[in-house]
């Protein structure tokens, strides 16, 4: 069996962050051909791993990766599936394995996976067997389905699981290419849109009790695959939605049947899903009357694993205004304020203009007196997540110390796993009062057993808590959480060619 493998991943931002080219893929991952054969970790790592343990003969592609931004230039897509679709002679393989994302954009509009998978199925032809692996905030969209013959989506969030998913996929494929599986794939979504605060898998929550049902259904005779989606709500597409796709071994009615069960309980579960948030100050407030900490402060809003260019100083602002005897942890995106600590050197004071340089529709930058405390190259390495084990780079960094905040300027934005940018700067967060994290979801495995409380800010940014006040172009009314009752609701169901 001889199957192709390849990977162009990222999560976009259609209402802010700065656009992705070609170099940000490289400050993460960018490997071409027999390069991508070392890949042991992720997606690709679990995809390489089954694939060589069943013995097939595997026709690298490219796997290129990187943290989320804004859409995609439309030069670094078109190299990138160039690059891809030159490696890839459909004469030579019997099926193709792809590890996307769902939710990339190309610039200025283009549904980025919706448009490869089209593009590759032109280019393979209707026959040879495609699947592929998404994140669970997939914006699985009509061509999506059209296209693939089968999709899955990782299962945990925090995202844990992206190693067993790139398994799950090729077990499917090779299921697929050895004719044992006729794949039936069936995609139902409502219009909720949310953040991401309240998807996590695990607990009592309403996204983990979807979860679980949605898994429950691949227990039943027949049925292949089954994934849930929380769609990345701060895309801008007509007909985003979540809900769940179920792949049967060629019946198509259990598998509408199946995903439209869980779309219609999606929606039941909407309120559940919204995420109440609090101002800085009242979190602060409320945080003092903590004993200890650290207390996180999720800035949300303003989350780079979500797009964001991690440039907002809202909580910077609210924290120096606090006038705290105790020590916080900030951090923010400054290319300027960076190249200025490193110009001035570690131990200089400095007077710096800090923020919303990248990004300045979300606030104005604060004039900030302190003294550089350490600057670096801003190197670091991910202890865990969906690039657990690779190294990464914030660019030149520093540490500002503002009295009692201290505050890490990096010069790119990146996906907040844990604590690794703070550690990478002798920062620890065990030892501080605050902490501001700049995700809605991972701090609650990357700072669990150390967390006091964590309070989930209503701030200016691309990814807030709850897209209530977002201003869509795209996507069209009506849709939760701005109406809260549709009459005559039904679920948008979408099939594959099967
Ligand atoms: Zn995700």
């Amino acid at each position: 069996m001889r199957l192709a493998v390849g990977s162009i991943f990222i999560e976009c931002n259609q209402f802010g962050g700065t656009p992705a080219d070609l170099v940000r893929f490289e400050q993460y991952e960018l490997l071409r051909g027999e390069a991508m054969l070392g890949v042991g970790e992720g997606v690709v790592g679990g995809m390489l791993e089954v694939l060589r343990a069943g013995a097939a003969e595997i026709h690298p592609l490219l796997v290129a990766s990187t943290c989320s931004s804004g859409p995609v230039t439309r030069a670094c897509y078109d190299r990138l599936t160039t690059e891809l679709f030159e490696a890839l002679a459909p004469e030579d393989v019997d099926g193709v394995l792809l590890a996307l994302h769902g939710s990339g954009v190309v610039a200025p509009a283009t549904d980025l996976e919706g448009d490869l998978l089209a593009a590759l199925r032109r280019h393979i032809g209707p026959e040879l067997p495609l699947v592929a692996t998404l994140d669970l905030h997939a914006h699985v969209s009509e061509a999506m389905v059209h296209n693939a013959d089968a999709l899955v989506a990782w299962e945990t969030y925090p995202h844990k699981d992206a190693f067993t998913t790139g398994q799950r996929g090729a077990r499917l494929l090779m299921g697929i290419v050895d004719g044992q599986w006729q794949p039936a794939m069936a995609m139902a979504k409502m219009p909720v849109l949310a953040g991401g605060c309240r998807g996590q898998t695990q607990g009592d929550g309403a996204f983990a009790d979807l979860m679980r049902r949605t898994k429950s259904f691949e227990q039943r005779a027949g049925v292949l695959s089954t994934s849930l989606f929380m769609v990345h709500a701060h895309l801008d597409f007509a007909g985003l939605g979540s809900g769940a796709l179920v792949i049967t071994d060629n019946d198509m009615d259990l598998a509408v049947e199946l995903a439209t069960d869980i779309a219609k309980r999606y929606w039941q579960s909407r309120e559940a899903l919204e995420q109440p948030v609090l101002s800085p100050a009242t979190a602060i407030c409320q945080g003092l009357e903590i004993d200890g900490g650290p207390v996180l402060l999720i800035e949300t809003a303003d989350c780079a694993g979500g797009g964001a260019a991690g440039d907002s100083v809202a909580s910077i602002r609210a924290l120096i205004d606090a006038d705290l005897d105790a020590t916080s942890l900030a951090m923010v995106v400054d290319p300027e304020a960076a190249a200025a600590c490193h110009s001035a050197d570690a131990g200089a004071q400095l007077r710096l203009s800090l923020g919303h340089k990248l990004d300045p529709q979300w606030g104005k930058p604060i004039e900030v007196t302190g003294i550089v405390q350490r600057i670096s190259n801003g190197n670091f390495r991910y202890d865990g997540g969906i690039w657990a084990g690779i190294e990464a780079t914030m660019g030149p960094a520093a540490v500002f110390a503002a009295g009692e905040v201290k505050i890490l300027i990096g010069t790119h934005a990146t996906y907040d796993w844990a604590d690794e940018q703070y550690r990478s700067m002798q920062l620890e967060p065990g030892g501080a009062k605050f902490v501001v994290v700049k995700n809605p979801m991972n701090y609650r495995f990357g700072y669990a057993g150390i967390t006091k409380a964590a309070f989930i800010l209503d701030t200016p940014g691309p990814t807030p808590a709850s897209v209530r006040h977002l201003q869509y172009k795209h996507m069209q009314r009506p849709y939760f959480p701005v109406d809260t009752e549709i009459p005559g609701l039904k679920p948008t169901v979408l099939r594959s060619r099967a």
